[in-house]
């Protein structure tokens, strides 16, 4: 008896993770994400409210309806791309939301399912449309590639085991609710995530670039927006979506590489 209740665990873990391997759109990457996609989206909703809740929406109309135009262009190409694909259930739950809101800090993300912020403060490095999208497609490309589930999973395998697996994800939510705040952060402090991981970081860039063509955006810019990034951030602590980036002379390199693949959508 004892014997079998040693081995049900691992069993019961491999089963768990047998049916959770899930692959990323366009890179092929596998990833293995446990969480459920309805808990992902339910944490991820309340705590965007509660960030919207603590925070200004811009007064500048302008720069408001760029950055809900952006959103809805890239929007609109993710769901095509999926559709056309057969991957359309990926994004079933998502709640999509582009809003600006006013804040001195150099910062945007994307929650799971689709809820994207953007700070006043990064607009004068992004500089024009073709800029944000830059911000917007790698914000969005962390979303759609399921990224937050992804780092999460990781922990609550490292962290916790098999044996707490099944808890965690049913019957004690509050074990999800407790990474998620480790992986996202609360309420209004949501914008100081922990980072993703490098492999997370540079698949973004490369998703994002692709999303912005596929939008209609010119992926050359990004080159311009990531070297003023980088003249930017001399001497400063880097924001968010940049603080696991590769140095920024890897990134640049690495999105020239890329910059043909996503040409290919750019020119469709
Ligand atoms: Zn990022």
């Amino acid at each position: 008896m004892k014997y079998l209740i040693k081995m049900l665990p691992p069993f019961f873990v491999f089963s768990l993770v047998a049916i959770s391997c899930s692959t990323v759109a366009i890179t092929g990457r596998k990833q293995l994400n446990i969480i459920p996609n309805s808990e992902m989206l339910s944490v991820s909703f309340q705590q965007y409210d509660e960030f919207m809740l603590a925070n200004k929406l811009s007064a500048e109309g302008n720069n408001s309806s760029m950055v809900k135009r952006i959103g809805f262009n890239v929007q609109n190409a993710v769901q095509r791309y999926f559709a056309e694909n057969n991957m359309a259930e990926q994004l079933d739950g998502y709640n999509w939301e582009f809003n600006l809101i006013e804040s001195a800090d150099v910062n945007a993300w994307c929650m799971p399912g689709g809820k994207v912020v953007v700070y006043t403060g990064i607009l004068p490095l992004t500089q024009d449309e073709s800029g944000l999208a830059v911000v917007m497609g790698h914000e969005i490309a962390h979303a759609v590639a399921e990224h937050g589930n992804e780092r999460m999973s990781q922990i609550l395998l490292t962290q916790l085991g098999g044996m707490a697996l099944s808890e965690a994800l049913g019957s004690q939510p509050q074990q999800t609710r407790d990474l998620w705040l480790g992986v996202y952060g609360i309420g209004a402090q949501v914008g100081v995530l922990l980072p993703y991981n490098r492999t997370q970081e540079s698949e973004a860039d490369r998703l994002g670039l692709v999303f912005m063509a596929m939008a209609g955006y010119d992926p050359n810019v990004a080159i311009g927006f990531w070297e003023r990034m980088a003249a930017h951030n001399q001497g400063q602590a880097p924001p968010e979506f940049l603080s696991t980036h590769p140095s920024d002379k890897t990134r640049i390199e690495d999105i020239k590489k890329n910059l043909p693949e996503a040409m290919i959508y750019y020119n469709r």
